[in-house]
């Protein structure tokens, strides 16, 4: 199939998969929150719309750069691989790699500052999770795409990919009260997410597609009849809005030591 053609399907299909998740949001909410809540608008067209084609075309240019210099691409060391065994290797790969990057952005206070935005959120819904600084989408992303360019995946590896993020990112923020059972184990999903975002709650639940390095790691917290009170940063001071947000990564000092450590948790 035409690659322009796929990309329309993939597009309708994540805007009709997201309908389904606000509906869903609507019915079975985890938190009454309010659809158009605050920063709502920031997070859907500066966060969400702008930031994506904006950032990814510039990801997209610095992809073509290092592979340009590189040459790897033209060596095709995945290639040969079906199509399905390229996506898994790239997610697989890409979801450790993000789980200790995450792990390290909540331990490191310059990289607390890359990740400070996304933590930012009071209110944990489905667009929430496009709420992260663009320095940070830029290393996460880069890192992401350009072994997929690089090793010579199929142009869909790449297509599939990001669609998966992007439901995969709608879906753990859902403000849906679901419980997955021991499905939870292995996929992760808003159960153990939403506790991330919990005030004082940040070094806990690092997956973000796979749970079980949260299990493996022992990061995991999934308490059984608690339930979270606020979400968002344990400190004052941090703005809201888009613009303000990219500036503030500048400023001097970012308080990261009242967050609280994974052992300070009462289960
Ligand atoms: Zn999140
Ligand atoms: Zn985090």
């Amino acid at each position: 199939m035409d690659y322009n053609i796929l990309r329309l399907y993939a597009v309708l299909a994540l805007i009709l998969y997201v309908i389904i998740i606000v509906i869903l949001e609507r019915m079975y909410p985890y938190k009454e929150q309010k659809l158009l809540r605050k920063w709502f608008w920031d997070d859907f067209i500066f966060y969400t719309i702008f930031q994506g084609i904006v950032v990814g075309f510039i990801i997209a240019e610095l992809i073509m750069f290092i592979d340009n210099h590189a040459q790897l691409s033209r060596l095709q060391l995945v290639s040969d691989w079906p199509l399905g065994a390229q996506l898994l290797f790239f997610l697989v790969t890409h979801d450790l790699f993000i789980y200790g990057f995450h792990w390290l952005m909540h331990h490191n206070r310059f990289l607390w500052r890359f990740h400070e935005a996304h933590h930012s959120v009071r209110d944990v819904d489905w667009v929430a999770g496009s709420r992260s600084h663009p320095f940070e989408i830029l290393i996460n992303q880069t890192v992401e795409f350009a072994p997929i360019v690089i090793l010579g995946a199929a142009p869909e590896v790449a297509l599939l990919k990001g669609l998966i993020d992007g439901a995969w990112g709608v879906w753990i923020h859902a403000n849906i009260n679901v419980y997955t059972g021991w499905f939870q184990y292995v996929i992760n999903g808003p159960e153990m997410h939403r506790w991330h975002h919990a005030s004082g709650y940040g070094r806990i639940n690092l997956a973000t597609k796979l749970a079980i390095w949260d299990w493996i790691f022992g990061t995991a917290y999934r308490p059984k009849d608690k339930k979270i009170e606020q979400y968002g940063l344990c400190y004052s001071g941090y703005p809201g809005g888009y613009f303000r947000q990219f500036v503030a990564f500048f400023r001097k000092e970012v308080p990261i030591d009242r967050l609280l450590r994974k052992t300070d948790v009462v289960n």
